[in-house]
């Protein structure tokens, strides 16, 4: 395990045009199978289920969740219990993922995408909490204040002092623990990697109300300058155009930074164009987090080859998949 993580400085000739410096925090060399911001999301929920004597947990994730895979291998680190609600297929036994869900001893439940849609409804939780009263319901991608305080720890850790930090948005947990815990001369950018990711503001929202309410910033707290950046989805989550994946193996040749095609690739094309049309001053400092995702390039690829398209740098990746430990 890595901790604090280690930050680059991204060498590319649009940073350098605009001459601004860009520095990427590795939160996705924490750990080759609990990645990025989902090693931060889980620390405190996993704390949790130890401390109050739970037997483990339940969480959500589509067939290919960054999440569950992250949860499997920290659950089966912590000796805990592991139910996984999915949504869609569970049979298909050449989903890496999930066959690395199995190894690790995760139960997997298949949920219709009409099921799936129930997950946050407080009747279907009552339910299921009813019927597992010594596990702790996670979230789906461990978007809840135990993931916000964790994510909260990530710019303690930094020796640059950036103008701007930007990260990539899927619950949002990530971002809230950015704006929750950034020093207040700092503006945040956060790139939603789904369409329509306006919404996402309003969570921000709650999550800086409820991180007040219980303490983990004083009620007094007024954050830093922060916005989202709706354009650059690529038409919605986890989808992908040609011209994307020529870009993710086009920076990774040029820096010898693996990106991820759900989140910090996105996130990376957007902050490339906001430099090439200007919106950032010449002398600026960026940080730009890598939360990490790269076990989920396997499964991209094997969809991606019907069209005739490879994320190149599959092999590079130092073991997404190691063997669950005993
Ligand atoms: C899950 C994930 C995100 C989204 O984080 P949130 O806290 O849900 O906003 C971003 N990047 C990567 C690589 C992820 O796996």
């Amino acid at each position: 395990m890595q901790i604090p993580s280690p930050v680059q400085e991204i060498q590319h000739p649009v940073f350098k045009q605009a001459e601004v410096e860009v520095f990427i925090k590795r939160d996705d060399l924490i750990h080759p199978a609990i990645s990025g911001n989902k090693w931060r999301k889980l620390k405190y929920n996993v704390q949790a289920i130890v401390e109050k004597g739970l037997d483990g947990f339940i969480t959500f994730g589509g067939a290919y969740s960054n999440h569950l895979a992250a949860a499997a291998y920290a659950g089966k680190l912590a000796g805990v219990d592991m139910i996984a609600l999915v949504r869609g297929e569970i049979d298909d036994n050449q989903n890496p993922t999930l066959n690395f869900l199995k190894a690790c001893g995760m139960h997997l439940h298949a949920l219709t995408r009409d099921e799936y849609r129930q997950k946050a409804n407080a009747g279907f939780l009552n339910e299921l909490q009813g019927r597992y009263p010594k596990h702790l319901i996670i979230p789906e991608g461990g978007a809840n204040l135990w993931g916000v305080q964790g994510c909260m720890e990530i710019l303690s850790e930094l020796d640059v002092q950036p103008d701007i930090v930007a990260a990539s948005l899927g619950s949002a947990t990530t971002f809230s623990g950015l704006v929750l815990s950034a020093k207040p001369q700092i503006e945040l950018w956060g790139f939603p990697a789904l369409k329509g990711g306006a919404y996402l503001r309003d969570t921000v929202n709650n999550f800086i109300s409820e991180a007040k309410q219980s303490n983990k910033v004083p009620p007094t707290f007024d954050p830093p300058k922060w916005r989202l950046i709706t354009d650059y989805h690529f038409g919605g989550f986890a989808k992908t155009t040609p011209a994307f994946i020529h870009f993710l193996n086009a920076f990774y040749t040029e820096t010898g930074i693996p990106l991820d095609p759900i989140y910090t690739g996105k996130m990376m094309y957007g902050l490339l164009e906001e430099v090439k049309i200007g919106k950032i001053e010449p002398g600026s400092t960026i940080l730009a987090l890598h939360t990490g995702g790269l076990q989920g390039i396997k499964g991209m690829n094997q969809r991606l080859r019907k069209q005739n398209l490879q994320i190149e740098y599959e092999e590079a990746i130092a073991h997404p998949f190691p063997d669950p430990p005993h």
